[in-house]
């Protein structure tokens, strides 16, 4: 299994699912543009191959694992996750993690969560783990309007139980997460949306969370995501997280990239360019 480090932080890319995204319904606008200058982005269909990856990382003695992607549930529009495959076959426990940490609480980060026991309660699928969630992404999602809308019932389901067993801990942005880790504020895709920085004998890197979803991005970052809360302050993020990482010569790990999503980003020619690990 492929495993990245980052000093003396182990990261190691666990699949929930892949996914094929249509250009023309993911990022509006912008459909056309894409089929034509990025076809070899695209597979024979047109579509966009995309990925539902998470991140285990190890460091300074604990076991986090960042986003838990879709979810067993089956839910209407959307595949069923395999991070408990995904897990298992990187010989990793449930019972083995320490801490969740949620970049946001859209539906394809927060799936594993929680399971549904026969009873109809939901029980923590990571028995040992607490649940990091930010404080202004809580705040937000928790609020009725949005708790009770329409295609939101993984709120109910993956976040709000995990309050109600005392497992969930809300944390205010930029917050140091350990020696090594610290959440880097990424608003605009959701409104508390983090990175997770990771910084080790001088080696750095960054799990980008939904910051970005596509390589395209990197030469046009304004190209937002239809599920960006606020497309234009997500561009503004999005474009100055790739600067800086180039600039600091973090190591890249992205979710929503093709599996597994690790490289690094680098400037030729005055473009963006990825450079897969
Ligand atoms: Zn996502």
């Amino acid at each position: 299994m492929l495993k990245a480090s980052v000093g003396a932080v182990e990261v190691t890319p666990l699949l929930d699912c892949a996914i094929l995204m249509n250009p023309r319904t993911f990022i509006p606008g912008h459909g056309d543009e894409f089929a034509t200058e990025f076809a070899h982005m695209a597979d024979e269909r047109g579509l966009m191959p995309m990925a539902v990856t998470c991140y285990l990382v190890r460091s300074a003695g604990r076991t986090y694992l960042i986003d838990t992607g879709l979810g067993g549930r089956k839910r209407p529009g959307f595949p069923g996750g395999h991070l408990d495959q995904s897990l298992a076959d990187a010989g990793v426990a449930p019972s083995d993690i320490d801490v969740v940490l949620n970049t946001h609480m859209h539906i394809d980060h927060v799936g594993w969560n929680t399971l549904d026991a026969p009873d109809g309660s939901r029980a923590a699928f990571f028995p040992k783990a607490e649940y990091w969630f930010l404080e202004d992404e809580w705040a937000f999602w928790m609020q009725p309007e949005h708790l009770e809308a329409p295609g939101n019932a993984h709120l109910s389901e993956c976040a709000a139980p995990l309050m109600e067993q005392g497992r969930a801990r809300l944390v205010k942005g930029e917050t140091a997460i350990d020696e090594h880790l610290v959440y880097i504020p990424t608003p605009g895709h959701t409104p508390g949306h983090v990175a997770v920085g990771i910084a080790s004998q001088g080696e750095r890197g960054v799990v980008v969370g939904d910051a970005s979803h596509h390589p395209v991005q990197l030469v046009h970052p304004d190209w937002s995501p239809s599920f960006d809360w606020d497309p234009v302050m997500s561009a503004k993020t999005r474009d100055l997280l790739f600067d800086r990482v180039i600039d600091e010569e973090r190591t890249w790990f992205a979710g929503h990239w093709e599996h597994p999503g690790i490289g690094r980003l680098i400037r030729l020619d005055g473009k963006r360019q990825f450079r897969a690990l």
